[in-house]
């Protein structure tokens, strides 16, 4: 075998059978969780492929870590890299402080173009958690990645770019609308039709993948309406493309005006029983009782950054908390990955050997899942809940879970790999 880059052939991953793939440990407790883990991911697919397949991982520097060695917080040489390779893992990296230092995190989901974070939401038997019900959670969240308020146009007040945005508001008679004018700092929220459409669209095909029956578009239109009103009837647009195989609100909507109530609810019964794909949409903060009270009602949720992002950790604290929930931050067309670490660096834990390093081993499944490799995520996916269930668990969980057996985070490691290569 010899270590080959991962391509991107007729839109179709072509993974070697030893693809390079990067891997950026990461700040805080970066390191340590990702040798934990990197000893699980090898485990799985030596017991999955035994030795046809294998990974040549491939260091690379980002975050404070980079900083004190090169003077750089994204040095460009990790950028190419990434670039050059497709898939790529990382670790949480220190966001640095000060002006003009964006998230780290921010800048590459950006340079990458990786418009969709897709957090898959799922109980694992065991986990504490504050509902009574988790078992009910399983979502995944597509959240747009590259635009809303986190483009990151801040106009700070007094400054020339707040006059000449005060100015031209004046001219459109709009100036009235801000309350206090002299203090106010802006922010400019870009929702665009390409960014809207190319995540539901990725939403609508993971739906259809996986054989799922509801994507919900999640969005603040009633408020929002030229931004988030239009992702919403941007989203509609692109799942009409998909014709009959769907079934939307809007057509919903029709029915209603046009037939009464009655023949649009039977519409909807029957589009179901067809085993059509029913789209939807909810206003967020309606959105957030709802996945409290009914999470069963929700297959894939998309949506755009900002209530991406607090969704995702909002629903991933039903199920156990940042410490186990994955992510993976995709371009489909390019093919460009990265999988990552949800929670961050945890500082005042760095060097401690204690906190749970879940979060990035179910994010390398997801990766596996991408390159095709299945039986390696499942392994993985396997093990992980053998150790919930038998309460062999770190100290967040161990601290919740009476009688439990409390494992540092290497050792959780070694626990994983171990109950992989009894399966
Ligand atoms: P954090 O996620 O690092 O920590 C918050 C708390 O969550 C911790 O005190 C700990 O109690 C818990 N926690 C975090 N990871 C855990 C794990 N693996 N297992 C168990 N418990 C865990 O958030 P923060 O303190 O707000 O941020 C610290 C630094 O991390 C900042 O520099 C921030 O910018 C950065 N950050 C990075 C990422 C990323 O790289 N994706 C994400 C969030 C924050």
């Amino acid at each position: 075998m010899t270590a080959e880059k991962i391509t991107m052939q007729d839109q179709q991953l072509k993974t070697p059978n030893e693809p390079i793939i990067p891997f950026i440990a990461g700040d805080g407790i970066g390191p340590e969780i990702w040798d934990a883990a990197r000893a699980v991911f090898d485990e799985a697919v030596e017991k999955a492929y035994k030795g046809k397949k294998k990974v040549a991982w491939k260091p690379l520097l980002a975050g404070e870590t980079a900083f004190k060695q090169t003077g750089e917080w994204l040095p460009e040489e990790t950028v190419k890299a990434l670039q050059d390779n497709l898939v790529a893992i990382k670790g949480p990296l220190t966001t640095p402080i000060g002006h003009g230092h964006r998230s780290i995190n921010v800048t590459l989901r950006q340079k990458l173009d990786l418009y969709a974070c897709f957090r898959p939401v799922k109980y694992y038997e065991g986990s504490p958690s504050p509902v009574k019900e988790p078992q009910n959670v399983d979502i995944d969240v597509f959240r747009e990645n590259t635009e809303d308020i986190y483009a990151g146009i801040d106009i700070e007040s007094g400054s020339k770019e707040a006059d000449q945005l005060q100015q031209l508001l004046k001219e459109n008679g709009q100036l009235e609308k801000v309350r206090f004018p002299e203090t106010s700092n802006y922010a400019i929220k870009p929702i665009s039709e390409q960014g809207s459409k190319r995540i539901v669209h990725a939403a609508i095909d993971y739906a259809f993948k996986h054989n799922l029956s509801h994507v919900t578009l999640v969005h603040k239109g009633n408020i929002m309406k030229k931004t988030e009103g239009s992702f919403k009837k941007w989203g509609y647009e692109e799942a009409e493309k998909y014709g009959e195989r769907v079934f939307t609100m809007n057509t919903y909507a029709d029915i209603k005006a046009e037939k009464g109530q009655e023949a649009a609810d039977s519409a909807l019964t029957a589009a179901e029983y067809a085993g059509r794909l029913i789209i939807n949409d909810v206003i967020t903060d309606n959105f957030f009782q709802q996945s409290l009270l009914h999470p069963e009602n929700f297959d894939v949720v998309v949506t755009m950054n900002l209530n991406g992002d607090y969704i995702s950790d909002a629903l991933a604290a039903q199920v156990g908390g940042i410490g186990i929930s994955p992510g993976g931050n995709i371009n489909f067309e390019t093919g460009q990955a990265i999988f990552e670490a949800t929670h961050g660096t945890a500082p005042q834990f760095a060097g401690q050997n204690k906190l749970n390093p879940t979060s990035i081993i179910l994010s390398g499944a997801m990766m596996f899942d991408y390159i095709g490799w299945h039986e390696a995520a499942k392994l993985i996916q396997d093990a992980i809940a053998v150790a919930i269930r038998g309460k062999h668990v770190t100290l967040d969980f161990a601290k919740q879970l009476p009688g439990s057996e409390l494992l540092s985070t290497s050792e959780y490691g070694n626990f994983i790999a171990k109950t992989i290569d009894f399966s």
